[in-house]
């Protein structure tokens, strides 16, 4: 047998143990974690709808009408009103024929994956795409392939490489851990040169990217034609819970017919999908969350600059501070906490090694003073931790 208390030993040795901390109240800029206040840059809530009064009070009402579960999968009796009316909306929102909810992003990656693509299939994916897709990939049983990262020319070489009936192509609209956006247009057209399908996963793009917060396809101005498969979460921007899939009539059917996570699994709450359809209402009403958004992007990087931050290139709320270094991200994580800050420190594997990270997210919510505290709190952290 595995002597785990040995594995775990070594872990904490390498500063990769990972531990979990207790939060108590909403989401926001300002929470009480492990009993102590902190001003955090670690959400996924970009958009501040977490919390948001109009969103909250449809859970309310959700909750009243439908109750609590759900009681059966989508294909028994626990597809509800609601839920109906969310698929007809996030299709009406995409601008394409047809959407399906699932009830997590992890879920619809591995659901989507498996029905389109099997055994002498072929599956491309960019090396750092999220741990979801890559588990999707190996799952389904088709031959993988991971091109380098955004690189194009290095896809087109392995799609002509190698054979498969079906070719799924699939990448991050926007990417988790580094915050740039794909090279979409260029991704479809080498798909398509391919014969092979494209997938959009639009977590970190879908509400703060586009004019109307369409996410990394309507700021690239593609569709269905380019993009046949699109993937969204509810639980970042949305500030809920769920994931869902949009695309043409035949597809949503087809997973009906045969994606197994969302056969073989219980529909979430109809209060959470009654909640999301609020902060999709919120989404396409309030535009100026995104441009305070870009606002606040835009003076956390200048003032980063000012006093030589190693920041990624990223444009969107993911605003990455390379480290590399694990145990000096870890330290630097540990500084700010002091200082009364949340950032955590991303470490392999769920980032390459020798590239750990502090991983900063900004939302809406954020005041300027905020963003400026957390500069000075890094530059600050800088001076403490040796090889930051
Ligand atoms: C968060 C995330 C997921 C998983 O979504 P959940 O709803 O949290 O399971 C999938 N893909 C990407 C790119 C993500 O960032």
């Amino acid at each position: 047998m595995r002597d785990l208390d040995a594995e775990l030993r070594r872990r904490h040795e390498s500063h990769l143990y990972r531990t979990r901390r207790v939060v108590d109240g909403p989401q926001g800029p300002e929470m009480v974690v492990d009993g102590q206040p902190c001003l955090t840059f670690c959400s996924n809530d970009y958009l501040g709808l977490a919390n948001h009064a109009d969103v909250r009070a449809a859970l309310a009402r959700g909750l009243e009408r439908y109750g609590a579960g759900s009681g059966a999968a989508h294909l028994v009796n626990g597809h509800s009103a609601a839920h109906h009316a969310l698929e007809e909306e996030l299709a009406e929102f995409t601008g394409r024929p047809r959407a399906l909810l699932f009830s997590t992003g992890y879920m619809a990656n591995l659901g989507v994956v498996s029905a389109l693509i099997g055994a002498g299939d072929s599956v491309f994916e960019d090396r750092l795409n999220h741990a979801s897709l890559l588990d999707a990939g190996v799952l389904s049983r088709a031959r993988f392939a991971r091109y380098r990262h955004a690189d194009t020319a290095h896809l087109a070489r392995q799609l002509a490489l190698r054979g498969g009936a079906q070719k799924l192509v699939l990448t991050d609209g926007v990417f988790s851990m580094d915050g740039d956006l794909a090279p979409l247009p260029e991704l479809a057209r080498v798909a398509q040169q391919a014969g092979a399908w494209l997938m959009v996963d639009d977590a970190h793009g879908l509400g703060v990217l586009g004019e109307g917060g369409g996410g990394s396809l309507e700021a690239m101005g593609l569709g269905l034609q380019q993009v046949p498969v699109l993937m969204g979460t509810l639980g970042k921007a949305f500030g809920t819970f769920g994931a869902f899939v949009a695309g043409s009539e035949a597809l949503i059917e087809t997973l009906i017919q045969s994606a197994r996570s969302y056969i073989y699994t219980t529909a979430s709450p109809a209060a959470v999908a009654e909640a999301t359809r609020a902060s999709l209402r919120l989404i396409r009403q309030q535009p100026w969350r995104r441009l305070r958004l870009q606002e606040l992007i835009r003076r956390f990087r200048r003032g980063a600059e000012q006093v030589g931050l190693r920041l990624a290139a990223s444009t969107t709320p993911i605003q990455p501070l390379m480290i590399g270094d694990n145990a000096a991200a870890v330290a630097m994580s540990v500084e700010l906490l002091r200082q009364g800050i949340l950032v955590s420190a991303i470490r392999p594997p769920t980032v390459p090694s020798g590239t750990a990270r502090l991983r900063v997210t900004l939302s809406a919510t954020h005041s300027d003073e905020q963003v400026d505290r957390l500069l000075s709190a890094l530059e600050k952290a800088r001076r403490v931790v040796p090889s930051s």
